[in-house]
């Protein structure tokens, strides 16, 4: 049988960015890659090898400001993407990533009529103290004004947020998901914002200037942003860096950067998702219960090193199993207590 998504990721320098945001390493992001000189010639054989395995096959054109490198070499891009679409029908989809002060509806027509069918926008804040204090080069209006441009083209719309930037609090990280939620994405990413090396940020963080969250701090945010964004039916397509080679090449020199870091997040999705059920149960005599989650959720219950078990027997006093159950749904926990 078919896997049912793959990606073809295809990685677009930005060599002359004029911005400066003070967490991106543009010389490492550039250095890191470049797109095969023959797109199309490498699209294709892509597109050989996974539209065997895979029912949808996406391209998505990332590492840089999309919207931003200049019109000739955005067609380029395109016109390869387009083509390879027209000829496998298993490639369902071409996204993209931007900024949102590089969204005009010129821009948008033209990604239209080469097939382009996502969007994905580094918001990263909506505050605006938040957005100067990281040198972004836009403000929040910039955002709202980029989304409900795009909002009138069919483009699937993606927000990417990057909560503990310079100037950031629990308000600010608060306010800019509340907002989020209200500008009606399809689905969002989650960055928590971590140091890497050659970069303004890490010079502020060397200096003591800039203190990045922990990892068990964006984990709480984390947790805390996708609880909302579920609440609101918003997909959560990321959360947290992805272990690429930017990073594994000790790029990263501090802050909440952790392999399994959405692994981590569900854990504590879970942790929270059982202490509620547990909430008002009379416990007294209780000694041993079992949770019953989705099958391939034992681990995101249990928790690193059983830690949701340990803490959940310190609380409550009862010894906690997993097991998985076809009769429950992903996400879903049911408690049977056995003693
Ligand atoms: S994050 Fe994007 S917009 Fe900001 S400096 Fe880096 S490449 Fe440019």
């Amino acid at each position: 049988m078919k896997q049912k998504h793959a990606s073809i990721p295809i990685f677009v320098p930005h060599f002359a960015c004029p911005n400066h945001c003070v967490f991106c390493n543009q010389k490492r992001i550039s250095g890191a890659s470049q797109p095969p000189s023959d797109l199309y010639g490498f699209l294709k054989a892509a597109a050989e090898n996974l539209s065997s395995r895979f029912s949808e096959v996406d391209i998505a054109f990332f590492g840089g400001s999309f919207t931003g490198i200049p019109k000739p070499e955005m067609i380029h891009y395109l016109s390869a993407a387009k083509r390879i679409r027209e000829e496998f029908p298993q490639i369902t989809g071409i996204r993209l990533s931007t900024r949102p002060d590089y969204i005009n509806e010129e821009i948008l027509h033209l990604l239209l009529s080469y097939g382009v069918t996502a969007v994905e926008l580094g918001v990263q804040s909506l505050d605006d103290g938040v957005l100067s204090l990281s040198e972004r080069g836009h403000t929040a209006a910039d955002t709202f004004r980029a989304v409900e441009c795009l909002k009138s083209f069919p483009f699937e719309l993606i927000l990417q947020l990057m909560p503990g930037l310079p100037g950031d609090t629990g308000e600010t990280i608060r306010k800019t998901a509340e907002q989020t939620v209200l500008l009606h994405p399809d689905g969002v990413r989650i960055y928590p914002c971590v140091v890497l090396r050659d970069t303004p940020l890490a010079k502020a963080y060397l200096r003591g200037d800039f203190s990045p969250l922990t990892v068990e701090e964006a984990v709480e945010i984390s947790a805390d942003l996708c609880t909302l964004f579920r609440a609101n039916r918003i997909k959560i397509l990321r959360v947290g860096l992805h272990s690429s080679d930017l990073v594994q090449n000790h790029g990263v020199l501090a802050g909440p950067f952790h392999p399994a870091f959405g692994e981590l997040t569900e854990q504590v999705l879970y942790f929270r998702q059982i202490c509620r059920l547990l909430e008002n149960r009379l416990l007294s005599g209780r000694k041993q219960a079992e949770i019953l989650v989705a099958p391939g959720e034992r681990s995101k219950a249990t928790g690193q090193k059983r830690k949701n078990l340990i803490l959940l027997q310190e609380r409550y006093g009862v010894e906690f199993s997993v097991r998985e159950s076809e009769s429950v749904l992903p996400g879903d926990v049911i408690l049977s207590f056995l003693l």
